[in-house]
């Protein structure tokens, strides 16, 4: 072991396991690219305040989380702890949104936050998202709902749920904020609980403390203060996912920990995770764009966590079917039989076989063994006596069989073996 380690809340994704990881993006991925959506990358790290005014200054993330740093020219920045403000940043910057609308893309990577770590809970995660910036359709909302249920769906998870709500926009909420207020200005809360409920007390309904909990039974509902216009809207992102066949429960408390959500608002949660159980979540952000000096541009995302998807793939006991990388492996004994089996394996992998070789110098039963650890469904063998015979020994790793070939026939042969 090295003196280093891996900073606190952080690991390291490692082979083989690292497999499962790629192929969960992949399968989150597919359904987007199949719908339009294109690919974008924004960088690791944001101005401070695009975060700040994205996701909002009483959330915990921009209170507590966020990594800040100063650069050496002096710039404040921080690492990313979501990127649906960037990546709406970088389409206003380009004037994607000038182009057409909606603007439908998804991204793949690395989110950092401060928080207290805990199995699911990492200082840095990942995450595979999706947004589509610049239309108000109740359609493009079910079209994202609809996405996400089928890539879990296409991943075998069958144990989730999907929680949906409606946050209402700038016309219902405030009258439901000051009702919620008054309600909650009557309660027994803590200091802190009592100062968030005149910041942003929409998340007070978050609270996940029992004692809070309780005292939240009767709290008044959003969902009898819409306004009729949010009421419909929602009526209709909840008639086109029911028609998709995708099942879903309304959770009227649900909010969600970032300030940019109206409208739509929605979470996937697995009941085998325990206290960490959101897997994904997403909403509308309508004022978004203009909370960070762009035009009106009614948008809708989510982000799903790849790392609680692999968790919940686990918790089912789900084995994902992923193919050996590797169909063929080398093992060269002696110093001839090594610079020709090389040779061959560079052919091999520009005519599009995978293939591996047995590297060190190793003896037979040494090379044999990283064969086997390959998975390789053929080894290659070129011994002493094979050499002066021009031939090498084919042996089918499952059957265990073995044959001669002639050593220019290795590439044909195994392209038409491995079909
Ligand atoms: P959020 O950006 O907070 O809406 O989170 C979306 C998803 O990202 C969650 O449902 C989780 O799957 C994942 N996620 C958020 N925070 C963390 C974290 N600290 N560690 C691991 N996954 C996270």
């Amino acid at each position: 072991m090295s003196t280093f380690k891996a900073p606190k809340g952080t690991y390291d994704l490692l082979p083989p396991d690292s497999a499962k990881y790629l192929a969960v993006r992949e399968a989150i991925a597919a359904p987007l690219r199949n719908s339009g959506y294109g690919y974008i990358e924004t960088p690791g790290f944001e101005n401070v305040e695009l975060f700040a005014r994205g996701v909002g200054e009483s959330t915990d993330i921009v209170t507590k989380e966020m990594y800040v740093f100063e650069t050496k020219g002096g710039d404040r920045l921080a690492l990313r702890p979501e990127t649906t403000a960037p990546v709406l940043r970088a389409v206003l910057e380009a004037n994607l949104h000038k182009a057409g609308l909606p603007v439908k893309v998804w991204y793949s990577g690395s989110q950092y936050r401060y928080e207290r770590p805990q199995k699911g809970r990492y200082r840095h995660f990942s995450q595979v998202g999706a947004e589509a910036i610049g239309a108000e359709d109740p359609a493009l909302d079910a079209e994202l709902i609809i996405l996400a249920d089928q890539s879990y769906r296409a991943l075998g998870l069958q144990n989730f749920r999907i929680l949906l709500n409606s946050l209402g926009d700038q016309e219902c909420r405030p009258v439901y904020r000051a009702a919620l207020q008054d309600f909650l200005r009557g309660l027994d809360l803590d200091e802190e609980t009592l100062r968030r409920a005149e910041i942003n007390p929409l998340r007070v309904l978050d609270d996940k403390r029992p004692d809070v909990q309780k005292q939240l039974t009767d709290a008044p509902l959003l969902r009898d203060y819409l306004c009729d216009a949010c009421k419909a809207y929602h009526e209709e992102v909840r008639e086109l996912i029911t028609a998709a066949g995708v099942v879903f429960e309304d959770d009227p408390k649900l909010v969600r920990g970032l300030d940019y959500y109206t409208r739509t608002t929605f979470e996937f949660v697995h009941d085998g995770l325990g206290s960490q159980s959101a897997v994904g979540g997403g909403g509308r952000y309508d004022g978004l764009s203009e909370m960070i000096g762009g035009p009106a541009l009614p948008s809708v995302g989510w982000a799903l966590g790849v790392d609680r998807t692999v968790l919940a793939l686990e918790a089912e006991g789900i084995e994902l079917d992923i193919p050996s990388t590797t169909s063929v492996f080398a093992v060269p004994l002696g110093e001839e039989a090594r610079r020709i089996l090389f040779a061959k394996v560079t052919e091999l992998r520009k005519n599009g076989v995978a293939a591996d070789f047995s590297y060190g110098g190793k003896g037979l039963k040494a090379a044999m063994k990283g064969a086997n650890r390959s998975g390789a469904r053929y080894a290659l063998i070129l011994g002493e006596r094979d050499l002066a015979e021009g031939v090498v020994q084919l042996k089918d790793m499952e059957s265990g069989e073995q044959t001669a070939i002639g050593v220019n026939e290795i590439v044909a042969e195994l392209e038409s073996r491995l079909g």
